[in-house]
């Protein structure tokens, strides 16, 4: 049913699905909730636990204190890491410090860092494609000895590096990248490194892959797509380029309804909604109740596929 608005223009929105959190968020927080349960407050989180504002000021809320170093956590308090992984560093830190911590590194970023020493172990050096500075980069950096790992960030990285042996090479990839600037990357390094070892496909995960497809399906029948995530979530980002990319003219990615710019809306008939993997519903369903307020409203929610997929909490936690 179409919901009445003062002004009466019609506007349809088509809201992706699936959209905002994936099971790597929503286990990184049931992590620090269950913590902040089992042992009080506070529990420390170093790094925000997972790229939203929303998200950190909740846990803030209910008695997390985010940090960026584990130096700046003051006594003996327990301490999660966020879902973004962690080089090695960190928790050989945390151990000699005699901290209590908890990873909440999603597993679909630790299964990138065990691929990583498994080439390692097997001699190669390894060609991490993926951006610079985002903690996922840091995290699966840190999992290697210095040098070992070669970041490549775009097409044009990928047709210039050098190797001192490109015969022993293997790739992997950060897990919220673009699948299709991915695969450009991935074509350039086997065409010049014909020997180089990869996964089967990339290691992008089925959360990015599904919230980019779920976009892809909706961004030529949109005039305007409002992206719902935090400037520093990387995947929240992608969606953006991808809506632009697949047909949709203008995408903007918003943290919350009233950064919406309403000039955006003028010309516009149909919009496409959709949120990052750290975004929460509420977010989302804020723009709606928003966009309903100024436009007579009717829904269409376009699913490409229905996610399945729970990780388990650490044991220390369920035991
Ligand atoms: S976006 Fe993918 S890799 Fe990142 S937390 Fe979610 S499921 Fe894990």
């Amino acid at each position: 049913m179409p919901t009445r608005a003062p002004e009466g223009r019609k506007l349809t929105i088509l809201l992706a699905s699936p959209r905002g959190f994936c099971a790597g968020v929503d286990r990184a927080i049931q992590i620090v909730q269950r913590a902040l349960e089992r042992f009080g407050r506070p529990v420390y989180v170093r790094h925000e636990i997972v790229h939203n504002r929303h998200v950190v000021e909740e846990l803030e809320r209910q008695g997390a204190i985010f940090v960026e170093e584990l130096d700046e956590i003051p006594g003996q308090f327990p301490v999660v890491f966020s879902a973004h992984g962690v080089p090695k560093s960190v928790p050989a830190e945390a151990e000699d410090r005699k901290l209590l911590y908890l990873d909440a590194t999603c597993p679909l970023v630790s299964k990138v860092h065990r691929e990583a020493e498994v080439h390692y172990a097997a001699g190669r050096h390894i060609v991490l494609i993926g951006h610079a500075g985002h903690p996922e980069v840091i995290g699966t950096v840190g999992q290697l000895p210095m040098g070992a790992v070669t970041l490549v960030e775009t097409i044009a990285d990928a047709d210039v590096v050098t190797f001192q042996d490109p015969t022993r090479l293997a790739y992997i990839t950060q897990t919220t990248l673009s699948i299709d600037d991915t695969i450009g990357i991935i074509e350039v390094l086997r065409r010049r490194f014909p020997t180089i070892h990869g996964p089967r496909k990339e290691d992008i995960c089925y959360a990015t892959t599904n919230r980019q497809s779920a976009v892809k399906s909706i961004a030529e029948r949109c005039d305007l797509m409002l992206v719902i995530g935090a400037p520093n979530s990387s995947n929240s980002r992608r969606l953006v380029e991808v809506a632009k990319s697949c047909g949709c003219p203008s995408a903007h990615l918003v943290q919350r309804a009233d950064e919406i710019d309403w000039n955006w809306l003028e010309a516009v008939e149909t919009v496409g909604v959709t949120a990052g993997a750290s975004a929460p519903e509420l977010l989302v369903q804020q723009v709606i109740d928003e966009l309903k307020r100024r436009f007579e409203v009717t829904i269409e929610e376009v699913s490409v596929t229905v996610e399945t997929t729970h990780f388990k909490l650490p044991r220390a936690l369920t035991a």
